[in-house]
């Protein structure tokens, strides 16, 4: 039986660049399944469908065939043969990845996958549904979070830091809407699992939560 971590909170809580780092520091693999869900929602936006359409969402998800490689340490997603992962950290594949992932035809698919990794390799999986739905017999579960201002000032300097215009106000607005409808939605809704241990990073640095989740796993 493979060692899974599992990693859930709100979007901007720090949860790819920790569940990247503890993957690292214990030399098992890293998993970001919202990758998945972006790649899927970069589909969707080039083939112009509407968030709002679910019907049309459910028929697309068919034609996209989304596979994971692991090149190095890094995750390459392909999105039918073609390696997306330049494509997939914008705003825009983000609020769209939050509509498409609410069907349940779209995270069928993607849990699939999900279910596939955890059992090949031992590996921190990070998320919104890993330790609640995914990976339910994980043998560590985190929630982490933050507040939202705290979450929309790091996803802030992080664009401005890759050159990309924002604004603070929007990025925020933006941040709390995906958390309302990832924590409101039908299926797979966020929320903390009953066994997963509340990590709030909001005064911690990434170092300290690193260290901490990593004292976790020993224990
Ligand atoms: O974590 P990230 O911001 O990359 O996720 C993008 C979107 O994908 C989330 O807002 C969420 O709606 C969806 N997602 C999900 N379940 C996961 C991972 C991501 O529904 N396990």
């Amino acid at each position: 039986m493979s060692y899974n971590i599992a990693i859930d909170g709100p979007a901007g809580a720090g949860k790819s660049t920790i569940a990247r780092a503890v993957a690292k520091r214990m030399g098992i693999l890293y998993v970001d399944t919202g990758a998945m869900y972006r790649a899927m929602a970069l589909f969707m936006l080039r083939e112009g469908v509407d968030p709002g359409d679910e019907s049309r969402i459910d028929d697309k998800c068919r034609e996209a065939d989304i596979t994971i490689r692991y090149e190095g340490d890094e995750q390459v997603v392909y999105l039918n043969g073609e390696n997306v992962n330049p494509y997939l950290r914008t705003e825009e594949v983000g609020n769209m990845a939050s509509a498409t992932s609410a069907r349940p035809k779209v995270r069928e698919k993607m849990v699939e996958l999900q279910h596939t990794l955890a059992a090949q390799s031992d590996c921190v999986m990070d998320g919104r549904d890993i330790g609640t739905c995914v990976l339910p017999d994980a043998q560590v579960k985190i929630y982490l979070t933050a507040s939202s201002a705290v979450r929309a000032r790091r996803r802030f300097d992080e664009l401005e830091k890759k050159g990309q215009p924002c604004d603070l106000e929007t990025i925020r607005k933006d941040i709390e809407e995906r958390d309302y409808r990832d924590m409101h939605r039908e299926h797979s809704p966020l929320c903390r699992a009953k066994d997963a241990i509340l990590v709030d990073s909001s005064d911690m640095t990434i170092e300290e939560v690193i260290a901490h989740i990593l004292k976790l796993c020993e224990r």
